[in-house]
């Protein structure tokens, strides 16, 4: 596994962490008090995946089976991604999975946990860490999954449904690709609607792959 250095976050809990490694800021994450979403989630759910990783995957911030397990797209729309992946010919043992948010936002309705959009101030806090996260892993490629990661990441003005799909210029990462969030899919309001929705995200997948088959 690859040891590189990155700038420290902050954790909001008075301490800095030294440069370190993706298990080591995992550790320091697990602490992180740098915005108010830490009191309500069951706990911090970084990134997961190789650290040679090729590609890194960026959706809002975890659900609630996320929160419960710790570990991030393990639920419904987690399992669509792996799936589309699979349809994409994206071997998915090469993808780093995380979210531009790391702790659940929620609000109880009834027995149930609701899940609410993160604030920019929110996204804003938590940017510490997906920026060393990628300083880590240092991708080939990036592909945002809904508008909260692709706001994060290419900034305010860029909006998925105007350039899904379609290579964005960035220092990032050599290819920087925004698409919907699995979970848009799985609202859809027919089957026929969440149909079409999943074909599209496939071919959006599929540019990624594409491109990085041709740069291999
Ligand atoms: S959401 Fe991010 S910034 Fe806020 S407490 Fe959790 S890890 Fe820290």
């Amino acid at each position: 596994m690859r040891a590189r250095r990155v700038r420290s976050p902050v954790t909001g809990a008075g301490t800095t962490p030294k440069p370190t490694t993706l298990p080591a800021l995992r550790r320091q994450a697990a602490e992180c008090r740098a915005c108010p979403l830490w009191e309500r989630a069951t706990q911090t759910v970084f990134g997961e995946g190789p650290a040679d990783a090729r590609i890194m995957m960026v959706g809002e911030q975890p659900g609630d089976r996320e929160d419960t397990s710790g570990h991030p797209f393990v639920g419904p729309a987690g399992q669509l991604l792996d799936r589309a992946l699979d349809e994409a010919g994206i071997d998915r043992s090469l993808v780093y999975v995380t979210n531009a948010v790391k702790h659940f936002k929620w609000e109880p309705r009834g027995k149930r946990r609701i899940h609410q959009k993160p604030t920019s101030r929110e996204i804003a806090a938590c940017r510490q860490w997906l920026d060393a996260e990628l300083s880590v892993l240092q991708p080939r490629a990036i592909v945002c999954l809904g508008a909260t990661a692709a706001k994060a990441l290419l900034g305010p003005a860029f909006r998925v449904t105007a350039a899904r799909g379609v290579p964005v210029a960035s220092p990032l990462a050599p290819l920087v690709v925004a698409t919907v969030h699995p979970s848009s899919i799985l609202r859809e309001i027919d089957d026929q609607a969440r149909h079409r929705a999943r074909e599209q995200f496939v071919d959006d997948l599929r540019v990624v792959a594409r491109r990085m088959r041709a740069t291999r």
